[in-house]
């Protein structure tokens, strides 16, 4: 620098050295510059996101979203380090609800690589069209494009021919790609995506839950061999699934924890699971489980890499513990024998009543757990007496008897049963949301929720308001699917812009169950697996009306020996 003297010999580097520096840390390989990608069109709201790769990303990289966009002001900030939206005080990064937070992945992208932007908010004409290369602005113009926000990356380490050259072959590169995109897959898997690599699109994942997103991504894997898992503790809350031990690939080295939806290592916390999966499994094989872990965020401190992959956790001893003890009572539900000397040491481990009771995140209302079965009851439930068999994922064939046998169609009995939900004797017990639903309100029904806030929450639905623009669900009556919880919030909000003042005319006793029947009479017929169309059976028999929905269809039939004789003429 020509400004040095004698006396000063320590100067601060130029802005484009400091972002290479930290693209060495953030930027690794064409596959972080595809999580900073996602992450970035997730926590801009995005419904549908679009990925193609070419060369394993080493040529291009390209993410398109229809999410909020950028303004030209802040798509020209975007690329400043720490330019970030999405906290302002130390305070936010404890309550943190989006992926990004340090404000560094596109200045350090845009530092060893070239990256074009085309992006406009809905409310703009005209988007803004940027091109920067190793850290500078090669063009900035207004463009004609889409709502939403595309991004190419090309050149990647151009400049910097040891990165360079220490990227792997494409299919190796393009094997690390993929571990991203699922990773990002599996825990949004209520957004679309598509994934393009060298024009041949490989994934077309439609809005689902996560047991249909597991098996659209592992074709191979039938919901049956999926071990459902839920439990809420004092310290966290789990859902997720486990892959039956028969059905894990031997070689199989992936698993999936997300903690607040974000995929995490921990190698305490997979260990744990591992070893109560270890008597199952060849002593190499890696349990393979989708699980997702809510706690508090001021329990969790992900800001530990720059990748934001590991989390210190406050009672992490305890969490491991009684994660391995979830998992382990989720295996044992599936019937699986196995041999009880394996059981980790329950006898040591601390007991439940001296956890203090965790404050769940500060905004969010406290949500009684769905079960109030024991944590650490390890026996199997003895299996139905009645031996029942499915068919197409809908008709369920029970008691079998001399006199013949029950037919009952789970899609309906399911419909009747959502739909008495809201029927029973108020308040209702409700269940917390591991994925609370987020709906951004007009001013109008921000104020409608409102009013509401209470009567819903004695029916189970808690609300939260947030800035005068959003609403968020914590949490359904117990026995409500979780996947009715969107639609249920944007019903409420047509309700809201249908019914701006007569609020507090409104039944809520007939309006909800009706909301709920009009949701699943939009929706095509899920298909059930036998223990949960078995659940259903059970309890169809307490339902007000077991044998017709709401719109009148029957839902359960006896195939009597007088049927079956005059079918067969
Ligand atoms: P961070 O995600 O940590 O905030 P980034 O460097 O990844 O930092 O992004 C900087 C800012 O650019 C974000 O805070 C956001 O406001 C904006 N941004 C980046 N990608 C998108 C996108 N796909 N859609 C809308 N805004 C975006
Ligand atoms: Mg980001």
């Amino acid at each position: 620098m020509s400004t040095k003297t004698a006396e000063q010999r320590i100067h601060l580097l130029p802005e484009n050295i400091v972002n290479q520096i930290a693209a060495g840390e953030v930027i690794l390989r064409p596959a972080s510059v595809l999580k900073e990608l996602l992450e970035n069109s997730i926590d801009a709201g995005a419904q549908h996101i679009s990925i193609w790769t070419e060369e394993g990303g080493k040529t291009r990289i390209q993410v398109t979203d229809d999410g909020t966009g950028m303004s030209p002001i802040d798509a020209r900030l975007c690329f400043e380090r720490h330019a970030t939206s999405k906290i302002s005080s130390l305070q936010d990064l404890y309550r943190l609800r989006t992926k990004g937070f340090r404000g560094e992945a596109l200045a350090s992208i845009a530092a060893v690589a070239q990256v074009e932007l085309f992006t406009r908010r809905p409310i703009d004409e005209v988007g803004t069209h940027i091109v920067i290369a190793f850290g500078e602005r090669r063009l900035e113009e207004p463009v004609r494009c889409n709502p939403g926000t595309t991004i190419i990356v090309s050149q990647l380490f151009r400049q910097l021919p040891v990165r360079r050259k220490s990227l792997r072959s494409t299919p190796t590169e393009h094997r690390h790609n993929l571990q991203e995109f699922l990773r990002v897959a599996y825990p949004h898997p209520e957004l679309a995506y598509q994934y393009f690599h060298d024009d041949v699109r490989l994934y077309h994942l439609p809005s689902q839950n996560l047991q249909e997103r597991i098996l659209a991504i592992n074709p191979t894997f039938s919901p049956g061999d999926l071990l459902p898992v839920y439990e809420q503790t004092p310290l966290f809350s789990v859902q997720g699934y486990l892959l039956s031990p028969e059905k894990i690939p031997p070689d199989n080295k992936e698993n999936y924890l997300f903690i607040n939806r974000r995929f995490i290592r921990h190698a305490g916390i997979q260990q744990g699971i591992w070893q109560v999966f270890k008597p199952l499994l060849h002593p190499e094989t890696r349990p393979l489980y989708w699980l997702f872990l809510e706690i508090p965020p001021n329990e969790v401190d992900i800001n530990v890499v720059p990748s934001k992959t590991e989390a210190r956790l406050v009672h992490e001893m305890e969490i491991r513990y009684m994660l391995a003890s979830v998992v382990q009572k989720a295996l044992a539900r599936a019937f699986i024998p196995f041999p009880s000397e394996n059981f980790p040491d329950l006898g040591k481990l601390p007991s439940l009543e001296g956890f203090s009771a965790a404050p769940v995140s500060p905004q969010a209302p406290e949500v009684k757990p769905l079960q109030e079965a024991p944590l650490f009851s390890t026996l199997p439930r003895s299996p139905s007496e009645t031996p029942a068999m499915l068919i197409a994922g809908r008709y369920l064939i029970l008691s079998a008897s001399d006199e013949g046998a029950w037919v009952i169609d789970v899609w309906r009995a399911y419909q009747r049963l959502s739909y008495e939900v809201f029927l029973k004797k108020r308040p209702l017990p409700s269940q917390g949301l591991l994925f609370p639903v987020y709906l951004p309100v007009s001013p109008e029904a921000y104020s409608a929720f409102a009013t509401w806030k209470e009567i819903l929450a004695s029916y189970g639905l808690q609300i939260e308001l947030r800035e005068g623009k959003e609403v968020v669900l914590y949490s359904l009556p117990a026995g409500l699917s979780t996947t009715l919880a969107q639609p249920l919030l944007e019903k409420l909000f047509s309700l809201s812009r249908e019914n701006p003042d007569s609020i507090e005319a409104i039944a809520w006793d007939e309006t909800l169950p009706r909301l709920i029947h009009s949701i699943l009479e939009a929706q095509r017929a899920r298909s059930f697996t036998l223990r949960e169309a078995q659940d259903i059976a059970e309890r169809l028999q307490q339902a007000m009306d077991p044998n017709y929905t709401p719109a009148g269809q029957p839902i359960r039939l006896f195939l009597s020996r007088d049927i079956l004789e005059s079918l067969f003429g």
